[in-house]
């Protein structure tokens, strides 16, 4: 019995997933058949509509390449990266975006372990992708610190630390689950996708939040 219900557990979870994704990727193709439709008609302006359609096929083709991350682990390449590296590497290809939102990055890296084993461009994403919600969390502002402490020989901890909205326990409780996003043009997927490459190198993610305060972003990885 017992395993018989996680099976169905596993299903409905891959269930949901697929419900989510038929949804989220119907949305944008119906819109985009509505506007084929206008056009045909000779109604309406049509370079208007084919801006529409452009950024509606832009939103399938964002939301299909951040689950791909998820449906490739075949692709996953571990070397020995340092840390430092990798992040600095992130913080410059987030530069202009910080700057547009008057984002300050601030890197804090403590003397101590420097290497771990991972898929380069897959932690980058996780970084990105927590930046990103940070810089996005800061409508007005503020300083992102990036924080690296391995004092301990097995472990290093990463911290994100921003200055944004924080978030409220019912966002918190719902954090990872697929297509779950408070954003006017979200995918939802930016969290959950993080979490799991974090859990495929053996790491985990903790987050702290306190509202109008901000967020800190806990990720622990095992050092080399
Ligand atoms: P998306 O960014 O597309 O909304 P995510 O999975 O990255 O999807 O994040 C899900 C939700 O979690 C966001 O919509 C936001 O409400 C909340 N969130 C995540 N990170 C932060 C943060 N640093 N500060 C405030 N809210 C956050
Ligand atoms: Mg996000």
């Amino acid at each position: 019995a017992q395993e018989h219900l996680q099976n169905s557990e596993k299903l409905s979870v891959a269930g949901q997933l697929a419900a989510g994704i038929a949804h989220e990727i119907r949305n944008p193709i119906t819109s985009i058949k509505g506007f084929i439709q206008l056009m045909k008609s000779g109604i309406g302006e049509k370079p208007k509509y084919f801006d529409i359609i452009s950024s509606e096929i832009e939103r399938i083709e964002l939301i299909l390449s951040e689950l791909l991350i998820l449906a490739k682990p075949q692709t996953i390449k571990f070397e020995r990266k340092d840390i430092r590296v990798l992040l600095s590497q992130v913080m410059t290809l987030l530069d202009t975006q910080a700057i547009l939102n008057n984002v300050e990055f601030s890197a804090e890296f403590k003397p101590g372990a420097t290497h771990l084993y991972c898929d380069e461009n897959q932690l980058k994403q996780v970084f990105i992708n927590f930046i990103k919600n940070s810089i996005e969390s800061m409508p007005t502002g503020g300083k992102i610190t990036i924080e690296i402490n391995s004092d301990n020989r097995q472990q290093m901890l990463i911290r994100l630390i921003d200055q944004g909205c924080g978030i409220p326990e019912d966002v918190l409780s719902k954090l990872g689950q697929p297509f779950f996003t408070t954003k006017e043009t979200g995918t939802g997927l930016g969290f959950m996708v993080s979490k799991k490459i974090i859990e495929n190198h053996a790491g985990s993610v903790h987050v702290e939040s306190e509202l109008n305060k901000g967020t800190i972003i806990e990720i622990t990885l095992p050092v080399t």
